[in-house]
């Protein structure tokens, strides 16, 4: 007899994360290469001696930290277990059976996952033909219905971005009692003209509906401590303290945040070197005759429709993980040329032997 789990999982995929082995260059997760600083690795190894204890549970420390450099107040952020398990409590908080959650699609695969761990409706709304999210086609998917809506900006995997002006006409037309997610998990790596530049910040003080969601993972390369923080409204903070598991954020990483934010400026100087090397990566593919659309985060998406599989496994054979989505692409993140000349010397190989 089968066990009391919900049927309506039974279908559900579970998330596979990109694989590796030894000896691999791995350009699958979006993470930087560079380990972590001295100062921060001080950090983490100061707070093992006291692992006996259970983590700061108010995370108290580092949200004050956050809040002054944000310039909010501390009711305004709530700090997780990454920013992953904040996509996940705000569906919580928001979202069950009957309710529908908008998003655009393709993009980061937690959204339709943990909607459906929720008992919700996935409401995926196609890209745009330049794979950016299309937000007049979201506003129009919005019921009376919805309880959430996520943009992933720049989105993962196209890199793509959405212009300010749409933006902040989205924010305009959304019901103001349906909370939209603004996931900006590569929000460092955004190198913004005019017409695109929007400030996050601005927008959350003029929406009260509005969710920022940042994270320690990318940029500040603590993707192995999990570590990532929302900024919202204190009603929305309310409600995600109280589907925050306790003690999910541990010592080590409230310490090794705390020890990267004293080091910001030397962390966020290493995404410059990224923001060049995407450019050069981008324009190599493009040379070459793949479709690669510009990216604003740490990788670039390589649209391969039928060949996405094939390619990605002859690419494993040349030593490259990169991470595929069946029929439609890879992606592939930037780090620095020693590796990414890896990845260029396979795709050029493909290309040749393609005519
Ligand atoms: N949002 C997006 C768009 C992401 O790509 C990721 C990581 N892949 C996350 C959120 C989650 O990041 P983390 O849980 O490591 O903070």
């Amino acid at each position: 007899m089968p066990l009391r789990i919900r049927p309506d999982l039974d279908d559900l995929p579970v998330y596979v994360p990109g694989k590796t082995f030894p000896g691999a260059v791995k350009l699958a997760s979006n993470e930087v290469t560079e380990g972590p600083l001295p100062s921060v690795r001080e950090a983490i190894g100061a707070a093992a001696a006291s692992v006996n204890r259970y983590p700061d549970n108010g995370m108290v420390e580092l949200t004050a930290t956050l809040a002054k450099k944000l310039g909010v107040t501390e009711n305004e952020i709530q700090v997780g277990c990454g920013s992953v398990i904040l996509c996940q409590n705000l569906i919580t908080v928001t979202s069950g059976p009957g309710d529908e959650v908008v998003f655009g699609w393709r993009s980061f695969e937690t959204y339709p996952l943990a909607t459906r761990v929720a008992g919700a409706t996935p409401v995926q709304v196609p890209l745009d033909a330049d794979l950016t999210y299309d937000l007049p086609a979201m506003a129009a998917a919005i019921t009376d219905r919805t309880r959430l809506v996520f943009i992933c900006n720049p989105n993962n995997p196209t890199g793509t971005v959405v212009e300010a002006a749409a933006l902040r006409q989205f924010l305009q037309t959304v019901p103001s009692d349906v909370i939209v997610v603004l996931d900006e998990a590569y929000f460092e790596y955004l190198r913004l003209d005019d017409t695109h530049a929007y400030d996050a910040l601005e927008l959350r003080r003029e929406f009260r509906n509005l969710v920022v969601l940042r994270t320690f993972s990318k940029a500040y390369g603590l993707a192995g401590l999990r570590v990532g923080y929302a900024l919202a409204d204190p009603e929305v903070i309310v409600a995600l303290g109280k589907a925050h598991v306790p003690f999910s954020v541990n010592s080590l990483a409230q310490h090794a945040a705390l020890a990267s934010l004293a080091a910001e400026d030397e962390l966020l100087a290493r995404t410059d070197a990224v923001v060049a090397e995407r450019t050069r990566v981008s324009g190599r593919l493009r040379d070459l005759g793949y479709r690669v659309p510009d990216s604003q985060a740490n990788f670039v998406w390589v649209h391969l429709g039928e060949a996405t599989m094939d390619f990605a496994q002859a690419c494993v054979e040349a030593g490259v993980v990169v991470r595929p989505f069946a029929g439609d692409g890879v992606r592939v993140t930037v780090t620095h040329p020693a590796e990414t000349d890896l990845f260029l010397r396979f795709a050029e190989q493909w290309a040749a032997d393609r005519g």
